[in-house]
């Protein structure tokens, strides 16, 4: 048994690329200027930060102006979201339109709008996790400041019809945002094209560094500031530019984007062998996700009576690092509100692994992730009472 770990996580985090890694390592101690010094020190560190925010527009087709570095998907999510709200408020536009499956950036951020007294809409998705356009279009009043629609899902990787939902945002004349960050590098975004006023984007989810994002705001679209202070990134985001990250981000997302369809092709292969093979091998499971609209590396299983943090644990001693639905790990019982949201029973929630890959990884990883996880829901299975239970049942 070979002790090399399976890393099938990717949508947690991924590793930063080699070449990422070395376009920022001169930029800590020989490049060290502060962009916003006059003398040449500084200047290179200006021009390296511009060049990444070109790196950035280029992926997204829009302009370098549209682009303001963050510290991540999440700082983006909150300054789409406080920052429309809090800006339109004045208008006395005081609705937020979002999904019931969004990430905590921006579940959390409309629940402290809610706080504050505005009123947030949280479409349904069907059983595949989709939101339908027309719920959107039905959902939008005179007073709504605000449409935040993720790209794609980072559980079950369902893609969202975004260009459909920006038609009807821009006809009605509301500001429209979508969590970009589990499609950045994924799929082809052209946020001209599909209507986008506002997107989050963060390096760490395409193979550049942590702490580091992009706010994509269209011209014209002005929410207030979060971070206030210094007139870095023309006066809208505040502090020192993080440039060895902001120029890994440009080279990751450079990277990521340049070859996107055979990236695609290569992830996709992956993830349909993972699900021909487990679907035909273990009883009892349920794919997760639209069959079709999904991210091409992402993978989401339920298997009956088959507690999912005890999957983790096994496939952990294995050396593959998967992911599981619910929330215990992160300190909660309860189970993902995802799942929950298509339809999923709580005790069917329970029992589910995500596997998300990315570019480092093959085909070959694939086969032994498979060959490991048959194995491996038998083993938690024959421990569970409710299995047996279950067989019992029908065996009567
Ligand atoms: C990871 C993630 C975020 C948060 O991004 P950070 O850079 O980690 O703050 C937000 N939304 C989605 C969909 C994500 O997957």
């Amino acid at each position: 048994m070979s002790e090399k770990i399976i890393y099938v996580d990717n949508a947690a985090t991924t590793p930063t690329h080699g070449k990422v890694l070395e376009a920022m390592l001169p930029y800590f101690c020989e490049n060290y200027g502060n962009p916003s010094s006059v003398y040449s020190l500084g200047r290179d560190n200006r021009q390296a930060v511009d060049h990444a925010r070109g790196q950035v527009a280029k992926a997204l087709n829009c302009l370098p102006q549209e682009v303001y570095f963050t510290a991540g998907g999440s700082e983006s999510d909150n300054w789409a979201i406080k920052g429309t709200a809090h800006k339109l408020a004045a208008k006395g536009k005081k609705h937020l339109i979002t999904t019931a499956i969004e990430h905590h950036a921006v579940l959390h951020s409309m629940a402290a709008l809610e706080r504050e007294g505005f009123e947030v809409t949280y479409l349904p998705v069907d059983e595949n996790g989709l939101v339908s356009a027309a719920s959107v279009e039905a959902a939008i009043r005179p007073d709504t400041a605000l449409v935040s629609i993720m790209y794609a899902n980072n559980e079950i990787g369902t893609i969202e019809p975004i260009a459909e939902i920006g038609a009807i945002c821009r006809k009605k004349g509301v500001w429209f945002h979508t969590d970009a960050v589990q499609a950045v590098g994924a799929v082809p975004i052209d946020v001209q094209a599909q209507n986008i006023d506002m997107l989050s984007l963060s390096a760490h989810k395409l193979n550049g560094p942590k702490g580091i994002g992009a706010f994509y705001c269209r011209r014209g679209v002005l929410p207030t500031t979060l971070i206030d202070g210094g007139a870095q990134e023309s006066g809208r985001r505040a502090g020192t530019e993080n440039v060895p990250a902001i120029v890994g981000l440009g080279k990751a997302i450079e990277l990521a984007t340049s070859d996107i369809a055979s990236k695609a092709a290569k992830l996709s292969a992956m993830r349909d062998y993972v699900i021909e093979r487990i679907m035909k091998n273990v009883p009892e499971v349920k794919l997760n996700g639209h069959p079709t609209k999904r991210l091409p590396g992402n993978v989401n299983f339920s298997f009956k009576a088959c507690e999912g943090e005890s999957l983790l644990l096994f496939l952990d001693m294995k050396g593959i690092c998967a992911s599981s639905g619910s929330a215990c790990t992160s300190g909660s019982l309860d189970p993902s509100h995802v799942l929950l949201a298509i339809g999923l029973p709580h005790e069917v929630a329970h029992g589910s692994l995500r596997i998300s890959f990315g570019v480092q990884n093959t085909m070959e990883e694939a086969a032994q992730l498979c060959d490991i996880l048959e194995n491996v829901v038998e083993e938690v299975r024959r421990r569970s009472p409710l299995w047996h239970k279950n067989n019992n049942e029908i065996n009567k």
